[in-house]
């Protein structure tokens, strides 16, 4: 499957050949063709009754908010009173253990690029090195207490962003390029809200300064919307606008209380924006990647934290909004092409990922086609994003390296990651405030 451009593209190639050197793809084409031009391999898949497609790019996660499973699905707004506490209960060690756990389920799913937003983000740096993933990271940047924000307080510590400021700032110097390259950086600018006007300043100057981009929350929540109006009387995206913070070197999830005439905006501005709809259909909010499809605008697709499967977040992007519009603006085709070339166009990083071409970077994912569940075989397109899931990943590469080989992870041993965390989550657990049961509905 080749993409060709960024909108419109999905050329499906059968009986077709990629051939990977080093770690680029070198061609692509006609088994017949690149058997001619090819005599000899060091390694070769069969790929009969597979399909290849670009290794998939999550384009917002917090990779280590796997910790929070089984805590707050189902309570209502558990958002700013549960999951934000909890997160003071996570220590460096916790994080990096967490953050193997999602670098290890993402490449199940065929993940092979994680943009992630967290604290301590050296250890999710760490982890994504160990695991072979691909990763964007940054460290979270505030200046609030998250704790009290369930109770409406903002009490802004411009001292202690500026710490963060200054911890995120070393993890680009420390981190950028590890990893063969695998590793990137970004400023985690949280959002607009737990930021002092003081705070988003400092960090888009500090992000210009070291040459990396922004990767944020915007218009996330309804209490940062109103926030932001109470407080200068504007929308979040036209605050930062105004703030002169709107560029092509932001990334910007969720925008769920944005309006259209501020999508529209930040499309002008070459945001990246990021849709992530599996969670927020869970917390009764609708994604808004009809619009960038209907407007023909790049979006990137993410799963946010408590899972990384991205063939949920695309099937629920579809079922969502078709049963909320009664339309069928969104396709199998063009999720696809959200989580793949979608997210690497908003990250900046469609020359090197996204699609299968050569020249570009050898990250792929193989899908067995033999299952029950994925026969008959008439579309790939179809089967690959209606039918398929981690199971039918069965081998994935990242940088020419296979990182996922017959469904199995070859650099780290997921066995030992999972008792690792869930050890550590017991001993979390018991230390929570909350009483047990507050958590069992
Ligand atoms: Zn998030």
């Amino acid at each position: 499957m080749v993409d060709k451009d960024c909108m419109g593209w999905s050329e499906v190639l059968r009986n077709g050949s990629v051939v990977i050197e080093g770690d680029k793809i070198a061609a692509v084409g006609p088994s017949s063709k690149v058997a001619r031009d090819y005599t000899s391999f060091d390694a070769t898949i069969d790929g009969q009754r597979t399909i290849v497609l670009p290794g998939f790019v999550n384009a917002h996660a917090h990779v280590a908010g796997s910790f929070l499973r089984g805590l707050l699905e189902d309570i209502p707004n558990h958002f700013y009173g549960y999951a934000l506490p909890l997160e003071k209960f996570l220590t460096p060690d916790a994080i990096r253990t967490f953050s193997l756990v999602g670098a290890v389920e993402a490449l199940r799913f065929g993940v092979t690029c994680i943009n992630d937003h967290y604290y301590h983000s050296d250890q999710v740096a760490r982890a994504f090195v160990a695991s072979g993933i691909r990763g964007v990271v940054a460290e979270t940047v505030l200046d609030v207490d998250m704790a009290k924000l369930k109770d409406g307080k903002y009490k802004h510590n411009l001292d202690a962003g500026m710490k963060a400021l200054e911890t995120n700032a070393r993890l680009v110097r420390d981190w950028s390029g590890r990893g063969d390259g695998r590793i990137s950086c970004r400023i985690g600018v949280h959002a607009t809200d737990t930021c002092s006007k003081e705070l988003l300043l400092a960090s888009n100057e500090m992000a210009q300064k070291l040459g990396v981009g922004i990767h944020m929350h915007l218009a996330q929540t309804a209490k940062e919307v109103d926030y932001v109006r109470r407080t200068y009387g504007k929308g979040a995206v036209e605050y930062l606008g105004d703030l002169g913070i709107l560029s092509d070197r932001i990334v910007a999830a969720h925008l769920n209380y944005a309006k259209d005439s501020e999508l529209s905006l930040l499309s002008n501005y070459k945001v990246g924006a990021v849709q992530c709809p599996t969670i927020y259909g869970k917390m009764c909010v609708k994604s808004k990647l009809d619009w960038f499809a209907e407007q023909g605008v790049p979006c990137g697709l993410g799963t946010d934290w408590l899972s990384m499967d991205i063939w949920d977040n695309m099937r629920s992007a579809i079922g969502i909004s078709r049963t909320l519009t009664g339309r069928e603006v969104l396709t199998a085709q063009k999720v696809l092409e959200f989580a793949t070339i979608g997210s690497a166009k908003v990250l900046g990083m469609d020359s090197s990922i996204g699609s299968i071409e050569p020249g570009k970077k050898a990250d792929l994912v193989i899908l067995n086609t033999k299952s029950a569940h994925m026969s008959p075989l008439r579309n790939p397109i179809q089967n690959a994003v209606y039918y398929a899931s981690a199971g039918d990943v069965e081998y994935v590469f990242v940088n020419g390296e296979r990182v996922v080989d017959s469904g199995r992870t070859t650099q780290i041993s997921e066995e030992e990651v999972v008792q690792q965390a869930q050890a550590l989550a017991e001993q979390i657990w018991g230390k929570l405030p909350y009483p047990a049961n507050k958590f069992i509905l």
